[in-house]
């Protein structure tokens, strides 16, 4: 039974790693991978899903107005595919979610979803939100703050480290950074930012 995976975690919790480590396996068992990503996301060119440790492939992407159901079905006439694996899940749509959704249902296709849950101001993204709403599996992907608690928040911190409490829920490019950190630590940066 093929099913809708999301994997979820905060910043840095090797997302990415994790989703070429499962295109490689595929490959390796001689299966074909269909790879999506953000076309928001421009940190490694577009159409490139890259991971902190060096490994990177290339992927279709993915706009707010993309209907991944009908992008993944003319691929799939001409192309058996065997597993879709979405990165930057976070930056679906809910009509998007809804359409990965027609991919399990109608052509019985696994699709695996990475992403982020939430953003720097705590609040979930809309495409995390339908993911944690509809997926079948729900994987937590796990990283650790300095204090060594569960990382399951995420900080953006401006040129001098403090912490950014308002602005834009999405904001690549910039000269800001993101950390993961846990709920207490979130709370207690954020209490500084605002002093
Ligand atoms: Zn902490």
């Amino acid at each position: 039974m093929a099913q809708l995976y999301f994997y979820y975690s905060a910043m840095n919790a090797g997302k990415s790693t994790t989703l070429l480590q499962s295109a490689f396996n595929y490959r390796e068992r001689g299966m074909t991978p269909f790879i999506l990503t953000a076309a928001i996301d421009n940190r490694s060119g577009v159409g490139k899903v890259a991971s902190r440790i060096g490994l990177e492939a290339n992927a279709h992407v993915f706009e707010a107005t993309t209907n991944v159901f009908e992008l993944i079905k003319a691929e799939y006439e001409r192309n058996k595919l065997h597993c879709i694996l979405v990165d930057e899940s976070q930056f679906l749509t809910k009509a998007q979610v809804l359409q990965l959704t027609d991919i399990v249902d109608e052509l019985h296709v696994p699709v695996l979803c990475y992403g982020l849950r939430t953003d720097f101001r705590g609040e979930l993204f809309a495409g995390a939100q339908y993911l944690l709403a509809w997926a079948d599996k729900l994987i937590e992907l796990k990283t650790i703050c300095h204090c060594g608690r569960k990382a399951n928040h995420v900080l953006r911190l401006d040129e001098n480290g403090r912490a950014i409490a308002d602005g834009n829920q999405v904001e690549i490019g910039g000269n800001d950074k993101y950390v993961s950190v846990c709920r207490a630590h979130y709370k207690e940066e954020l209490k500084k930012a605002h002093e």
